[in-house]
């Protein structure tokens, strides 16, 4: 057994330090603050070949696997710079494309998507039907042999900045299938095409990337637009929640671990009783040191998820135990290093609490915490299921 990163796997981690030499934090919070996509880090990213990890090389990818991609978005995050679009466009979209699109589509999307010329969103949330996504309504109804798409969806990270949004919707409505898996398609939506409009949502999170409505009406698709077996989804769907839930424990991790790092240089200079640094009063000290735990032992778990998603094994209990933990260990984190700083921590200027919203966000989207335990507790423990 071996813990070690390779040489290579320990340069993408420590990419974060050197991209935030040029792009810090305060760039990434001043682009959340003007609600403007940060495009020069975003485009140095993808110039370092960074944006197309996953993406076979000669699609204009870097072909590298899961773990990569969470050593990459620890990295960044390591630093403070959580790149959603990461997650939800370079990930889930591009991951999806690349696996199960045609040879046409791959040639279609993934050498721009990868050169950053063009990005993705992933859309499947709508409004009345929430976590319980298979009772979705929006629709793709067949005409002869293209489709019209109408419905709704909510909570669509970074919608006005894509060019494409990759959209789960029903090819057959639930009412009418006999499993509830089946009837579901995929499409690249061209975000620019007629009937497609969108509604911003105002959120309080600081992120640059943007959320949005999204609503179709009589949207026209071909069967070129489909990702995948038309009708058949789910399953390509199911495939691409682990690397979602992964990577949401590499931001968390970072995250925390970003907190910490800020909290301990802070406690380590801060005096206020007996010429004494506050780090050392062990109602501090000990906090921290617990919460750095957790963030090291969720780190682990995240890395393992990430291998066996690379091994091609069954990766869910792995995945959804990350992201819990992940989750968990990351809001921990910043609620101890914010009881470090004060007054100071609420401050623009020292920007603690602005790290908790986004982090907290990831205990409830793009999975709740309840699913998760749900997940844990039914599919992995055999516990009977409630719902
Ligand atoms: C900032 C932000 C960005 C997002 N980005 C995207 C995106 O890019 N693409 C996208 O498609 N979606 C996105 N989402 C949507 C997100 O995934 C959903 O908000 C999330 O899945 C929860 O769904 P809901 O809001 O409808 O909550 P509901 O389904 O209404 O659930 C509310 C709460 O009820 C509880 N609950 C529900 N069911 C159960 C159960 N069976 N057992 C126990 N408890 C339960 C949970 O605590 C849950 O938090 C985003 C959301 C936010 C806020």
């Amino acid at each position: 057994m071996d813990f070690d990163l390779t040489t290579e796997q320990q340069q993408i981690l420590e990419y974060g330090n050197s991209v935030a030499k040029q792009y810090d934090r305060r760039y990434w919070l001043d682009c959340a603050e003007k609600r403007e996509f940060p495009a020069g880090l975003y485009q140095k990213v993808a110039d370092d070949g960074f944006v197309g990890m996953m993406v076979p090389e000669q699609y204009g990818g870097a072909g590298q696997g899961m773990t990569e991609m969470h050593l990459f978005l620890e990295g960044l995050s390591n630093n403070g710079i959580p790149l959603l679009n990461l997650v939800v466009g370079a990930t889930m979209s591009l991951g999806l494309i690349a696996k199960y699109g045609t040879e046409q589509q791959k040639q279609r999307f993934l050498p721009d998507a990868c050169s950053g010329k063009i990005r993705f969103c992933f859309a499947i949330t709508e409004p009345d039907a929430g976590t319980n996504s298979m009772r979705i309504t929006s629709v793709a109804k067949r005409n002869g042999n293209r489709f019209t798409l109408n419905g709704q969806k909510t909570f669509i990270t970074d919608a006005d900045g894509s060019d494409y949004a990759l959209v789960v919707t029903r090819t057959i409505p639930h009412t009418e299938v006999k499993r509830k898996t089946d009837g579901f398609t995929l499409f690249a939506v061209d975000l620019k095409a007629k009937g497609v409009s969108k509604q911003y949502i105002p959120v309080s999170i600081p992120a640059p990337e943007t959320q949005w409505q999204l609503f179709f009406d009589d949207v026209d698709l071909g069967p070129e637009d489909a990702i995948g077996e038309i009708d058949r989804g789910f399953e390509i769907l199911f495939n691409s929640l682990n690397p979602e839930r992964i990577l949401v424990g590499s931001i968390c991790c970072g995250l925390g671990r970003y907190a910490l790092n800020r909290a301990v240089d802070y406690a380590s200079g801060r005096k206020v009783f007996n010429n004494t640094p506050i780090g050392a009063y062990q109602g501090l000290q000990h906090p921290l040191a617990s919460a750095y735990t957790d963030v090291e032992m969720a780190s682990l778990m995240t890395l393992k998820a990430a291998w066996i998603y690379d091994q091609s094994r069954e990766a869910g209990e792995f995945s959804n135990m990350a992201k819990l933990a992940a989750a968990d260990a990351g809001t921990k984190a910043v609620d101890v290093a914010l009881q470090c700083f004060g007054g100071n921590g609420f401050t623009k200027e020292y920007g603690i609490f602005d790290i908790y919203p986004l982090v907290r966000l990831l205990k409830t989207a793009p999975l709740n915490r309840e699913m998760i335990l749900n997940y844990i507790g039914e599919r992995v423990m055999g516990l009977p299921r409630s719902y």
